[in-house]
């Protein structure tokens, strides 16, 4: 079994149905240990667009790493995901933003997430439910969140 932590983000549609869609179909990938307040935050980089929802879940799976993104990314496209401009609005991001006790590093998947360590929409969840987790350069996910400034995220709900 390994441990991922799974980020959550919406900003188009009803997000907080792609949000629960997609909780609902990670149970289905093993087993869920925790899941996140559900925070909205401000967008960060890309164009103008809506505030997002953003939450994080912890999966304990069997699934290898590039089995678990591609099941990841049709969760995704069967919540109408379309990729038009880089960072701009989605329906579902399902991004995976750190695992236990390795690193991933493939031309197709890198874990601790590249950003994860400079994003309050990641880092704040993160820390609801696995503030040791590794986010890359050495930090966990507490050391990184109190270094973010400048980023918003309002919890809107403990369970939802
Ligand atoms: P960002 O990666 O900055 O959050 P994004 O989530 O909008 O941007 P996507 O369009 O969802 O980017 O994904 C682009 C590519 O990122 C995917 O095709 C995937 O191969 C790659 N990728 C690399 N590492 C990861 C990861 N840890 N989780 C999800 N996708 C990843
Ligand atoms: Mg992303
Ligand atoms: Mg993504």
């Amino acid at each position: 079994m390994t441990r991922y932590a799974i980020a959550l983000g919406s900003n188009q549609g009803g997000r907080v149905d792609h949000l629960r869609q997609a909780v609902a179909e990670l149970e289905g990938l093993g087993t869920i240990e925790a899941i996140s307040g559900l925070y909205e935050t401000e967008p960060v980089g890309g164009p103008a667009q809506d505030p997002f929802l953003n939450a994080v879940v912890l999966l304990d799976t069997d699934l290898a790493p590039a089995k678990l993104l591609a099941t990841l990314q049709q969760i995704e496209t069967a919540n109408d995901r379309v990729r038009t401009v880089r960072w701009g609005p989605r329906t579902l991001d399902l991004d995976i933003v750190a695992v236990d006790d390795q690193v991933i590093d493939t031309p197709d998947l890198q874990v601790p997430h590249p950003r994860a360590a400079e994003r309050l929409f990641v880092l704040q969840p993160l820390c609801d439910v696995w503030p040791e987790a590794m986010v890359g350069d050495g930090l966990t996910a507490a050391e990184a969140l109190s270094a973010v400034s400048g980023q918003v995220a309002d919890l809107v709900a403990a369970d939802w």
